[in-house]
């Protein structure tokens, strides 16, 4: 190990107790300290907070990181403060300080004490905070959840597109750092344009969860018993199924309670405390199964999540990714199971009708892909890896045989007509 290795392994160590980087946070901190615009792309849960907390920590000058969350912000300040005696190692800067906050934020920022400085976007275009921060070091800059930028992300916030020019107002000289977990194509593109950094040093990491197996089957009028069976099949093992409405999600949590299944429902029309109750009974495993719509997910780590069930097809391969993302965390099985009708796809179709003809027709684009998924007779995961822009080999690759369509090939209808010719 070079010297400087031997630097950031006894770093990482000193401020957040870990002996090794996770996949390719290493390469990715040692660009940032050298100057290096980068663009990392990790799936959540890769390890991209630490790729710019590290060297922030380690060099001269703060680092200004956007997020697009108050509460994300938060916790992260918490976390870094947990790591060092210095209160003001970092801080966020929104509009919810007081006057005397601010002051001291600003001190802290000029004395050299702060490495982490977090923002929302909307408090970078107040002339106040740009002429202040024109005065002090700016070490980099990091744009986390990145895909913000892009209107083929998931979650697009205008206010993103204008960081580019705040960062020139800064200083054109200041690195940028993009950071996301989404990997299509599209929104990479998006980001790189928008953010300028098409000179970055590029950091992706692999999508491929090989321990997922992942299946369709056709929604018939059975669902319900379908899903019993099922959950029957499992008894025991930790799962959440996945519904559209909230209505849904209390319908079938009681069929599954009257058939016996240890279930709650979860949906964001709950009350904080029974949302908390009913999350903790799935944590603590007093229920093997959550019915749940999309609210449940975010920032709920599970390990042993043996299976996720779509109840209804989601709105585009990235959200089921996602969702299915959290089954298996703990490299052990995980069953990705997605019931599939057009109607649904009609339905979903319908929902978008009300909005701004831009967004109807990336959202139908995206729901399309959807389609196609379900319908595919490919190797799933070669399909979901090469939305991502991934090659995948569905022979030998990781994972090779964990998918309905390669385990049980269908007929092939080409095969058929070949032997008739
Ligand atoms: P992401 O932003 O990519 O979704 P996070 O930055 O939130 O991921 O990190 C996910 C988890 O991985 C966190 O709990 C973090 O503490 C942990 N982690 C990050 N780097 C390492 C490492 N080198 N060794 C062990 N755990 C790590
Ligand atoms: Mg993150």
């Amino acid at each position: 190990m070079s010297l400087s290795e031997i630097d950031l392994h006894s770093s990482l160590k000193k401020y957040f107790g870990f002996s090794k980087f996770k996949g390719l946070q290493e390469n990715v901190i040692k660009s940032i300290l050298e100057g290096k615009n980068c663009f990392v792309v990790m799936p959540t849960g890769g390890g991209k907070s630490l790729c710019y907390q590290l060297p922030a920590l380690m060099q001269e000058g703060t680092a200004i990181i956007v997020s697009p969350l108050i509460a994300l912000m938060k916790n992260q300040v918490d976390a870094i403060r947990g790591v060092s005696a210095e209160m003001g190692i970092a801080h966020v800067l929104n509009s919810s300080l007081t006057k005397t906050e601010i002051k001291q934020v600003k001190a802290d920022i000029t004395n050299g004490i702060t490495k982490l400085l977090y923002v929302a976007p909307e408090s970078l275009t107040k002339d106040e905070y740009v002429e202040f921060l024109q005065s002090v070091k700016i070490s980099f800059v990091a744009v986390d959840e990145a895909h913000c930028i892009s209107e083929w992300g998931h979650d697009f916030r205008p206010e993103y597109r204008n960081l580019k020019n705040i960062i020139s107002r800064l200083d054109d000289s200041i690195p940028v750092i993009g950071l996301t977990a989404t990997a299509t194509p599209k929104v990479q593109e998006d980001i790189i344009k928008n953010l300028g950094i098409g000179d970055a040093d590029l950091f992706k990491a692999s999508f491929n969860r090989p321990n997922l197996f992942y299946e369709v089957r056709p929604k018939t009028q059975n669902i319900e018993a379908d899903i019993i069976r099922f959950v029957k099949q499992n008894s025991g093992k930790s799962g959440i199924v996945y519904c559209l409405s909230r209505k849904k999600v209390e319908e079938l949590a009681q069929v599954l309670q009257v058939n016996g299944v240890s279930a709650v429902p979860y949906h964001a029309g709950f009350d904080t405390k029974t949302r908390s109750k009913y999350q903790d009974m799935f944590l603590m495993e007093d229920v093997d199964v959550v019915v749940a719509t999309i609210a449940f997910g975010m920032g709920i780590d599970k390990p042993d999540v043996r299976f996720v069930i779509h109840h209804d097809i989601p709105k585009s391969i990235e959200s089921y990714y996602q969702e299915t993302g959290r089954a298996g965390r703990d490299g052990g099985e995980g069953h990705c199971l997605a019931f599939y009708s057009y109607k649904d796809i009609e339905k979903l179709e319908k929902f978008m009708s009300g909005k701004p003809v831009a967004e109807q027709e990336i959202g139908n684009a995206l729901l399309q892909e959807m389609v196609a998924y379900a319908e595919t007779s490919m190797s799933r995961r070669k399909f979901i890896l090469h939305y991502f822009g991934e090659e995948f080999d569905e022979v030998n690759g990781d994972g090779a045989m964990m998918d309905d369509n390669t385990k049980n090939p269908k007929e092939k209808e080409e095969a058929k007509d070949d032997l008739v010719k």
